[in-house]
């Protein structure tokens, strides 16, 4: 089989056997509006068939397998959301890698971009450990939930904008669900930031009528009830961005400081 089955035992799986499976998009959008715990949404979120190219590409990936992971079983599944249940920081990227998250079950873990933002996040006191190898390695987030605004991997890194659009319900059923302790978003990218905006203000969130343009360090100030909300944005820190020096771990450190400071004083 191409991918883990549900409830077979790998560390961390949210699903089991009987969860229900979206197959398109609309059952997606009603399996997300019945979500009221995190455990029943990301186990749906977990065994997702919505999307039909990003299901037979995570699954041939798995199958076919990079030759460093040959003797690996890799997930082949979307990645669910992924750390505190009542966080102050919410953490959120693009989609999982095609031999990161698709391979280890966890988000930005097993892949370079996850070494330099788990480094980062320990420095900063967001995660229990420097590393992310693995689900099941000990790994723990401090305060802070990551989650992904497309959940499985996609081919060239690239979903289209329909397959944005399907996996929406399920960023801001997430959003919702931890809106209530969340005062820190860090958006990773500028597709992230993008796919954040609407799903924030789905879930409740009160946001400035004009998007600022993606910056690293930019803030937006959003609501959420009577709590003030902030809204970071942070380069990606791709292969791309640290090979070139676009983005440095003082950078990645800067952001998650400043996000850890105002969760702090939540
Ligand atoms: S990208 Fe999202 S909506 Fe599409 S199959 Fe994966 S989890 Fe489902």
């Amino acid at each position: 089989m191409s991918f883990v089955p549900p409830g077979s035992g790998w560390p961390g799986d949210p699903a089991g056997p009987g969860t229900p499976v979206a197959r398109d998009a609309h059952e997606v959008a009603k399996l997300a509006a019945e979500s009221r715990t995190l455990a029943d949404l990301t186990a749906m979120q977990s065994v997702c068939r919505a999307c039909p190219r990003l299901v037979e590409w995570r699954e041939e990936v798995a199958d076919v397998r990079r030759r460093a992971f040959a003797d690996e079983t890799y997930w082949g599944r979307p990645i669910a959301g992924w750390g505190d249940d009542a966080p102050h920081t919410l953490i959120v990227g693009l989609a999982p890698a095609a031999h990161g998250g698709n391979r280890t079950g966890r988000i930005f873990t097993g892949d370079r971009s996850g070494d330099w933002l788990f480094a980062s996040l320990h420095r900063t006191g967001l995660a229990l450990k420097e590393t992310s190898v693995h689900a099941g390695d000990g790994q723990r987030l401090i305060g802070a939930r990551m989650m992904a605004a497309v959940r499985c991997a996609p081919p060239a890194n690239k979903p289209t904008p329909e397959e944005r659009d399907t996996c929406f319900p399920w960023l801001a059923a997430e959003l919702a669900l931890v809106a209530g302790t969340t005062r820190v978003v860090v958006a990773l990218g500028g597709f992230a930031w993008q796919a954040v905006w609407p799903a924030l203000r789905a879930a409740g969130f009160t946001l400035p009528s004009r998007r600022p343009a993606f910056g690293h360090a930019v803030e937006v100030p959003l609501v959420h009830g009577a709590a003030p909300v902030t809204l970071i944005g942070c380069y990606h820190p791709s292969q791309q961005n640290t090979f070139t020096g676009r983005v440095t771990a003082e950078m990645l450190d800067a952001v998650f400081a400043r996000a850890a400071a105002l969760g702090a004083t939540a």
